[in-house]
């Protein structure tokens, strides 16, 4: 049967008594500009103008209906209602004829009356023709009683006399006028623009006035709030300071305003959260359908994304249009007819959307108001963006000072030293604990420049900023001494980073002045131990220094006891016993007279007699005073000199001790028929002798220890000689009150050459020294004493 009717030319639309529309023919569809799913299920007084009784209807032979096309447009038909069965159920089949002519007079006026503008016909003496319904409920009139009646009839006289002027005009000018004036309507003051035209007869004479009037309040009142409010937001000052509550309450305001001039049950503003994948409900006023509870419309399918975002065409939209929004079902069954739903964008920046719902009792306006309300959008995506912006930088605003805040509180709080130091070496950040540390006042610190805080010796430690620029950005672990308010140092162990953006060090500090006062007593502790191992190596040594001379000694002294006990005694023996005791008591001597003048030059009671000598002569005359023992060794010593007088300042005791000491040595370590030679040469500023001999040589690893106290070489190659291993540190001591040095060059085998050096000085006023050759015998009897442990004398 359907494809029967839908062959057919007529239109033929069936309903069940509730009204709901079981079928509807292609041909009628197409008219109406429907596709079936549109229509079918809905109510017919979905599609129709007025709201019908679906009874009545059921009861009328012929009627005229009025029907919605697609496109809004309503449309005329002539209707036979038969009732018959459809589907095995008793159906109401409406039968239409499109009637040519689409509107009466009284649909015209039927239009007028139900749009909310103020339309009226005057004649030229004021006299009103026509009003409709909008007019006649500004004047609190009813729509008949405003005809055959003047404006001060109808309206208040302030307002009559100003539209009896404008009417004058118009008639006097034959031109139309646009003007804006203020109504009190209800108590309230509302903005209304009026158009006010004159109609021309046949002759150009005005034979009538014609007007229109409509209600720009809410146009004005955004307008205003919306221009205020750009001005506000226009500075970043304003956009920091102003809360967002009152760019909400703007937009809130505005949507009061929406709601009550578009009469719809509610208006909502939803913003669209990229992320989440939704919208998100920002602002509510009247109707909500509940199940949005959260406020959440969820744009999880694609088709959702692309319709709200995208596809719809900003508008009033039947209920079945919004199908695919997952509350459409709760929409419907709370009554809503319409949605309007508007795109809030900026460009191509989705921002939201706003719904305006209708429901039943409401009908929605049937003009369009679209182009208000997209306009009104468009203002509302400057807004919320500059929210949304105020917000961001808002936010970043936050964490900047949050981050500064905590920085500080790090600052404050780190136990260790935290600051900031320029290129130019003064702070220009610290933390308390400088102060705590170090004394100064943060003021003061500020003006001392790092260079004069830190220990003369430290500063060359302290990198510049090529240094960070070409190696690693950070330095770790360096120690440096701080100047403390004190006058003292404090030991501050820094690490440092240069931050090449700011410009600047970023330096972290501990204070280990007390680590650094354990580690001092820690290396006193062991230099303590080491000194007394010393001495127990030194006594040790001593003692067995003391017991050999003294055993000879003692055992020579018995066997002459013995020999004179049994008067056996010769000559020979005698002198033999009497040398050995003497040989024996020099080395007592020698040794006694080293220990004491160490001793006393480590307690500093050692002076040296300083008077104005000849070097050379010194140099020369205790060389030549050892002949006698080289000669025994078959050693060939040899003295040089490129001057035969240099004059300084000396103590010539003292030289011969260390001309002796090194002699000694040089013979006792060379080797028969070996060769001893002793130079010495000056520069004008220094005098430098040399006594080189070709013996055994020290170990390159020993050389370091010579001087020292004890410093005796024991090698199993090296014969142990006699010797207490401090006449070479007394030599170093003694070159060294002169203001001399002393230093050793020797190879195993090959020899030893020890070069020491003594700066030309002289003591003013006061006349050279001329040594008393007499005094040899006292020279003999210091080379019998520092030879003693050689030979046998
Ligand atoms: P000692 O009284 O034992 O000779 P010194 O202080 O005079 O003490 O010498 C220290 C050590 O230096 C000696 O034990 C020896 O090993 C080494 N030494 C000194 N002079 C020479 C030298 N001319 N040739 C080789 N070794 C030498």
């Amino acid at each position: 049967m359907k494809r029967i009717f839908n062959k057919l030319n007529g239109d033929i639309i069936i309903i069940n008594n509730k009204g709901d529309i079981l079928f509807c023919n292609e041909v009628f569809l197409k008219k109406l500009g429907y596709k079936q799913d549109d229509i079918i299920k809905n109510n017919i007084n979905n599609i129709l103008y007025n709201r019908e009784d679906i009874d009545y209807i059921k009861k009328e032979n012929n009627i005229d209906l009025l029907f919605y096309k697609k496109t809004k447009e309503i449309v005329r038909f002539n209707c036979d209602i038969i009732i018959d069965f459809f589907e095995e159920k008793e159906s109401i089949f409406i039968l239409c004829k499109e009637v040519s002519k689409s509107y009466t007079i009284e649909d015209l006026e039927n239009l007028l009356d139900n749009i909310p503008i103020g339309l009226w016909i005057k004649d030229i003496d004021g006299k009103y023709l026509y009003s409709n319904s909008y007019l006649a409920g500004l004047a609190n009139k009813e729509k008949e009683k405003m005809v055959g009646n003047y404006d001060i009839d109808n309206f208040k006289d302030e307002y009559a006399y100003l539209y009896k002027e404008v009417d004058e005009e118009i008639i006097n000018t034959k031109k139309p006028r646009l003007l804006e004036e203020i109504i009190r309507v209800n108590g309230m003051d509302r903005e209304f623009e009026t158009y006010k035209a004159p109609i021309l007869g046949k002759n150009e004479d005005v034979v009538y006035t014609v007007g229109a009037t409509r209600d720009i309040s809410l146009r004005k009142k955004i307008e205003e709030q919306v221009f205020n409010n750009h001005n506000q937001i226009s500075t970043l000052h304003n956009i920091l300071n102003r809360s967002n509550r009152d760019i909400k309450g703007l937009l809130e305001n505005v949507c009061d305003e929406l709601l009550k001039s578009l009469s719809s049950d509610g208006i909502s503003i939803w913003l669209y959260d990229k992320d989440k994948k939704e919208l998100k409900l920002y602002i509510r006023r009247g109707y909500f359908a509940s199940s949005l509870h959260e406020g959440i419309i969820k744009l999880d399918t694609d088709k959702m994304r692309w319709e709200l975002l995208n596809e719809i065409s900003d508008g009033l939209k039947g209920i079945s249009e919004v199908s695919y929004m997952d509350i459409y079902e709760e929409m419907k069954s709370d009554g809503v007819k319409y949605l309007g739903i508007y795109k809030i964008k900026l460009r191509d920046d989705n921002i939201g959307i706003l719904t305006i719902p209708y429901n039943d009792d409401n009908q929605p306006p049937e003009y369009d108001q679209s182009n208000f309300i997209k306009a009104i959008c468009s203002q509302m995506a400057i807004l919320i963006k500059n929210l949304k912006l105020t917000d961001e930088i808002k936010i970043e605003n936050n964490k900047r000072s949050n981050t500064e805040r905590e920085l500080a509180l790090f600052l404050e709080t780190a136990v260790d030293l935290v600051g900031v130091i320029g290129e130019d070496g003064y702070f220009k950040k610290a933390n308390s604990k400088w102060s705590e540390v170090l004394g100064w006042t943060e003021e003061e610190l500020m003006n001392i420049n790092l260079k004069n805080l830190l220990h003369p010796e430290d500063r060359k430690k302290v990198l510049q900023v090529k240094d960070f620029k070409e190696g690693s950005k950070f330095r770790k672990n360096v120690k440096y001494r701080y100047l403390n308010k004190s006058g003292k140092y404090t030991w501050l162990y820094i690490g440092s980073k240069y931050v090449e953006e700011k410009k600047h060090f970023l330096v972290t500090g501990r204070d280990i002045t007390k680590e650094m006062y354990a580690e001092e007593q820690t290396k006193k502790l062991e230099k303590v131990i080491e000194i007394e191992s010393l001495k127990n190596e030194f006594f040790s040594n001593i003692s067995h220094e003391f017991k050999t001379p003294l055993n000879i000694i003692l055992g020579s002294m018995q066997l002459l006891n013995q020999s004179i006990d049994k008067n056996s005694i010769t000559t020979e023996k005698l002198i033999n016993h009497i040398n050995t005791i003497k040989q024996n008591s020099y080395r007592l001597l020698r040794l006694v007279n080293n220990l004491i003048d160490i001793s006393k030059i480590e307690t500093g009671y050692y002076e040296l007699q300083l008077s104005n000598n000849n070097i050379v002569s010194i140099i020369e005359d205790i060389t030549l005073s050892v002949v006698n023992y080289v000669e025994c060794k078959n050693i060939n010593l040899i003295f040089d000199t490129d001057t035969e007088c240099e004059i300084l300042a000396c103590d010539p005791d003292k030289i011969e001790r260390v001309m002796l000491n090194l002699l000694s040595n040089a013979i006792k370590y060379t080797g028969e028929y070996g060769e001893i030679i002793v130079s010495l040469k000056s520069d004008n500023k220094k005098v430098i002798v040399s006594v080189k001999d070709n013996g055994t040589g020290i170990p390159k690893d020993k050389i370091g220890i010579i001087f020292d106290r004890f410093g005796q070489v024991n090698d199993a190659l090296i014969k142990r000689r006699e010797g207490s291993g401090i006449g070479l540190s007394l030599v170093k001591s003694l070159v060294e009150m002169h203001g001399g040095s002393i230093r050793v060059e020797s190879e195993v085998n090959i020899g030893s050459e020890f070069i020491f050096e003594i700066p030309i000085s002289l003591i003013e006023d006061e006349e050279v020294t001329i040594l008393d050759k007499n005094l040899r015998g006292s020279q003999i009897e210091k080379c019998n004493i520092e030879f003693s442990d050689i030979y046998n004398i």
